[in-house]
């Protein structure tokens, strides 16, 4: 009955943090089954080149599997940080993506790259570069061939061990990019702190393209800068022609975008791959 009630004071028998732990306490239940399973999966967006239109690579992006109740990564990834999770869950991504690219570039001959999301969390596991070196090697693929994703929330812990791990990182090769760039804390000393390689410009920055004025200006401005910083520069969140076309003008290395490609799972992206127009 207090469900119907919904002015009645007594309606909120359940507090919300309680609901909201019972949630949480079921996704981490979940998360657990699902990685004893092996039944996440991965999907795979490609990435353009912006001079030539081609696909040089995808970005992993994981998906919970095909059930009842589906979680987005933004409501599970959370969760399996906090529950201590993410640094098993994220060496099958790591493992799983590697050895797909590795596939595609073999049964393609394309040198095809892979971006794959690093939690903080993991940014902070000393396994994580072992288990990196690991998988390359295991898979006959180049080290310069794996992105690791890494958002700025990643970079505030702990500022002189952070800068060790992306160090070493970048000395075995692998390529750092910073995603979501232009987001909320977006600092230009973390581009001259920290070795990195690539710069991700997140997809609400893309408003600012058919703005016109003051914040295009901005976006203008800032390829410039990171241009002149040598920054590979990865547009996300294409959606609409205007701004893919824009990409080529403001010097944008890539586009990615659900106007390009949507995340695909593995037999989409192989069919694309055995498309003539690709080469
Ligand atoms: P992200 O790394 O910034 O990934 C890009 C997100 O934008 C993806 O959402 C992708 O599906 C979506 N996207 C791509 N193009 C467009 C577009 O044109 N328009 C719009 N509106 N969206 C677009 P997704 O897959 O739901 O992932 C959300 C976030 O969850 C990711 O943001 C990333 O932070 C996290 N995530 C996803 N997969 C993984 C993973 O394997 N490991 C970790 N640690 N985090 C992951
Ligand atoms: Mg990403
Ligand atoms: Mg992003
Ligand atoms: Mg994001």
């Amino acid at each position: 009955h207090s469900k119907q009630n919904g002015k009645n004071q007594f309606s909120c028998y359940k507090p919300y943090y309680q609901t909201e732990f019972n949630r949480r306490f079921n996704i981490q239940n979940e998360i657990k089954n699902i990685i004893k399973e092996e039944t996440f999966r991965l999907f795979y967006q490609p990435i353009y080149s912006t001079q030539t239109e081609t696909i040089v690579g995808f970005e992993a992006l994981i998906r919970w599997p095909e059930m009842d109740e589906m979680f987005t990564p933004d409501e599970f990834i959370p969760v399996a940080e906090e529950c201590g999770l993410i640094s098993e869950l994220g060496k099958w991504i790591i493992s799983t993506a590697v050895q797909q690219v590795a596939l595609w570039r073999e049964n393609f001959k394309l040198s095809l790259t892979i971006a794959v999301n690093i939690s903080p969390v993991q940014l902070q596991d000393k396994n994580l570069l072992p288990h990196l070196i690991d998988t390359v090697k295991k898979n006959g693929v180049p080290s310069d061939s794996i992105t690791l994703e890494i958002t700025e929330t990643a970079l505030f812990k702990d500022s002189e061990k952070i800068t060790e791990t992306l160090r070493q990182l970048s000395q075995h090769g692998f390529k750092i990019a910073l995603d979501d760039f232009g987001m909320g804390y977006s600092s230009i000393a973390h581009l001259i702190e920290y070795p990195i390689d690539i710069v991700k410009l997140d997809r609400s920055m893309q408003s600012f393209v058919d703005d016109g004025c003051k914040r295009y200006k901005v976006l203008e401005s800032l390829a410039y800068m990171l241009n002149k910083l040598d920054l590979t520069i990865v547009a996300e969140g294409i959606e609409t022609e205007s701004q893919s076309s824009l990409c080529k003008q403001l010097n944008l290395d890539y586009k990615q975008g659900f106007l390009l490609s949507r995340p695909l799972p593995v037999d989409q992206i192989d069919a694309m791959l055995a498309s003539p127009s690709l080469s």
